[in-house]
């Protein structure tokens, strides 16, 4: 058994003990059986979540409503679900009747996909009742049921499916695909949050052309803000896209630089993302304007951090076909600049102020500052206290006369 499952055997072994049925299940042992890394390692039980918060010493009601109980074990956290159904959709959001069950069967006949479907007992036997492990051998995402009734449900499988394509590179089963087609209006239905958390896996994912090309012939563009819109977005998405990106803001600003009729504040706007996206999408747009117009010069790479220098190559790779540009040489430029930010700069505002008298602070001081931070970063003012010095009094010399 592989490390992760390991960690939580001790759980599942109390969970027996004490006459429980109690398996791993979902995305672990899904990604398990494809031999992809494994995140979080979840456990279904028969158990109730109160039977579940009295045997383990540590335990959080993280979603007590539907069955959910993290259990501290170890310095680790595990989720554990009481085996539930679900029934009655209204609106197309969260079920309204969520019932405790005894049988893992009924729990795993909720779940989405037949791939997410399977438990795993703790000596590795899978119960998988709807063919999950065919489907996964086959590299198919197969709904578990009838398509468009899960579909109808909850709308937001159809944006799963698809993140799914992204990120594991399955192909659609043909019913999926059809009641994708059939259904994919009722995506208007979900809250735009939602849909953009499986948006953002979508956009990181290794087989992004795989998903984009499904979105267009599923056509569930239709349904999503901004892309509903404005048809010629998604095509030239597909056109320029085949490496996953590394962040929401570096996917939003590529959206916004191919398709610049949407500004940064619309697409975060419309999809109601974070201040912080917002402003990250901001940053990567200066960079890359700068690029545009005087390449890698040292005040392109001023606008950088580190951490931007992969998101800003890849853009830079997207758009502009003939680039060569690397990350390596772009981290090796980036090195040799002078200072990397103003608190760097080896003279500050008091220190401007004191050698000028006769000014007084105000907002040409900030002017003036960028003025000396500029030759510094381009080289031709060493980043020296006494040498700025000696600049600003030469500067003050020449106003005065
Ligand atoms: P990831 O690796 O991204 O976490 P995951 O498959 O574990 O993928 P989760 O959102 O963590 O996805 O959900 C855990 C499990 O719960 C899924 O594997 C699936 O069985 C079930 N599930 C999650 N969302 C839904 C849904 N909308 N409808 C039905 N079942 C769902
Ligand atoms: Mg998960």
């Amino acid at each position: 058994m592989k490390p992760p499952f390991k960690d939580a055997l001790p759980i599942l072994e109390r969970l027996e003990q004490e006459g429980f049925q109690a398996y791993f299940v979902g995305g672990a042992v899904r990604d398990s059986l494809l031999n992809r890394p494994i995140d979080d390692v979840d456990i279904a039980t028969s158990a109730t979540p109160k039977q579940v918060q009295e045997l383990f010493q540590k335990t959080i009601p993280i979603g007590i409503e539907h069955g959910t109980i993290l259990v501290r074990y170890n310095n680790q956290s595990f989720e554990v679900t009481t085996f539930r159904t679900e029934s009655d959709y209204q609106d197309f959001r969260h079920p309204e009747t969520v019932e405790f069950v005894k049988d893992i069967e009924l729990d795993l006949s909720r779940r989405d996909f037949t791939m997410n479907a399977i438990a795993m007992d703790r000596n590795g036997k899978c119960i998988d009742p709807y063919l999950g492990q065919t489907h996964i051998r086959e590299k198919r995402i197969e709904t578990v049921r009838d398509a468009d009734e899960r579909f109808c449900e909850d709308p937001l499988r159809m944006m799963r499916a698809l993140r799914f394509v992204s990120q594991i590179g399955f192909q659609l089963g043909l019913s999926a695909e059809e009641a994708i087609i059939r259904n994919q209006h009722l995506l208007r239905n979900i809250a735009v949050e939602r849909i953009a958390a499986e948006m953002e896996k979508l956009w990181k994912g290794s087989y992004i052309h795989q998903a984009l090309s499904i979105l267009i012939k599923t056509e569930i563009g239709r349904s999503l803000p901004i892309f509903k819109d404005h048809d010629s977005l998604i095509e030239a998405c597909l056109n320029r896209i085949s490496t996953p990106f590394h962040s929401l803001p570096e996917a939003i600003t590529c959206m916004h630089l191919l398709h610049q009729e949407v500004s940064i504040d619309e697409w975060c706007k419309l999809w109601k993302l974070s201040k912080s996206v917002k402003n990250r999408c901001h940053q990567l747009t200066r960079v890359y304007h700068y690029y545009q117009h005087q390449g890698l010069k040292p005040e392109t790479l001023y606008q950088l951090t580190p951490d931007m220098i992969p998101e800003f190559v890849h853009l830079v790779l997207i758009l502009d076909a003939h680039s060569s540009l690397s990350i390596g040489e772009v981290e090796h430029d980036y090195k040799l600049l002078p200072i990397k930010n103003r608190d760097e700069l080896a003279i500050n505002g008091h220190e401007i102020l004191a050698l000028l008298p006769d000014e007084k602070p105000g907002p040409w001081l900030r002017t003036f500052i960028e003025r000396i931070e500029k030759q510094v970063i381009n080289g031709s003012l060493p980043n020296d206290k006494q040498q700025i010095k000696e600049w600003v009094k030469k500067w003050n010399r020449q106003e005065k006369s």
